[in-house]
């Protein structure tokens, strides 16, 4: 059996707590449904166990109308918060402080006559919702793409916080290859900034590392990369079940970490069944 070592910052950050706290608070206190725009948080298990206590996902503002809405960690658009504080009773803002921030960069960037660029993923519900309060605002993924951009001279970045600071450093880096020296505004959150660097160190003295989270949660996808760069044998699980004995066969030492959505009993569980096999 291997030593299983897991990363002291794994799992859930001060935006994901902050959010099942008002869902929880909002369910023991109202009889009334509840609903939360999209999934709270991008943790599947968690979304489906605040549904069996009442909090459904709705897709859309107006499926919400006259009920309670909670406005999800990854933010929304100013068009969906007017919308929705005309049509339900009670909104309760889960949206993180730190992606707050990015809106309120796009915003004073953009006031200030400069073109803004989003280093994230186009589509992603933190990036629609940024883009939201900067509508004109470009898309940029990597690097490859900033040509393509077609920038004028007066250029503010910003970054979608869960991104990994490698590609915000390419991206300004080909920026200022074509001439043009950006105001940058690294908007990478401190949650992710600890997650990732741990992450980037365990993985490069363990034989396997595994690690939890949501398939659909971006900041656990990176937190993959990061590992699948130093560590061969990287595995990227939503749950315990989906673990296998012979992706460990012949390692020593086993290394977790877990995305920023991941709550600790989930991490705990998974240790517990890495640890029996
Ligand atoms: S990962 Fe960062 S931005 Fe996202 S919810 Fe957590 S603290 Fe907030």
């Amino acid at each position: 059996m291997a030593e299983v070592r897991v990363a002291e910052h794994a799992g859930a950050c001060y935006g994901v707590e902050r959010a099942l706290e008002l869902a929880w608070g909002a369910v023991d206190s109202s009889d009334d449904d509840i609903c939360t725009l999209g999934p709270l948080i991008h943790n599947p298990r968690v979304v489906s166990s605040l549904d069996a206590m009442g909090a459904h996902v709705v897709d859309r503002v107006e499926d919400a109308a006259g009920r309670t809405l909670i406005l999800r960690t990854h933010g929304v658009t100013p068009d969906e918060e007017r919308r929705a504080r005309e049509l339900c009773p009670k909104v309760i803002d889960a949206t993180c402080p730190f992606v707050k921030r990015v809106h309120v960069e796009v915003e004073r960037l953009t006031r200030d006559g400069y073109e803004v660029v989003i280093v994230g993923e186009a589509g992603h519900p933190e990036v629609v919702a940024t883009l939201g309060h900067a509508p004109s605002a470009h898309i940029i993924s990597n690097a490859l793409e900033v040509p393509y951009a077609r920038l004028g001279n007066r250029v503010g970045v910003v970054v979608q916080t869960t991104q990994k600071r490698e590609i915000l450093d390419a991206v300004v880096e080909a920026i200022r290859a074509q001439g043009v020296e950006p105001i940058v505004k690294d908007t990478i959150c401190t949650a992710t900034r600890e997650r990732q660097d741990e992450t980037a160190q365990l993985a490069e003295a363990v034989d396997a590392m595994v690690v939890l989270g949501g398939h659909n949660s971006s900041n656990t996808t990176r937190l993959t990369e990061i590992c699948a760069a130093r560590c061969e044998r990287t595995f990227h699980v939503e749950s315990p079940a989906e673990l296998s004995a012979e992706w460990f066969e012949g390692c020593d030492v086993v290394g977790v970490t877990a995305g920023a959505s991941t709550p600790e009993d989930q991490i705990a569980a998974l240790v517990a069944v890495l640890e029996q096999l």
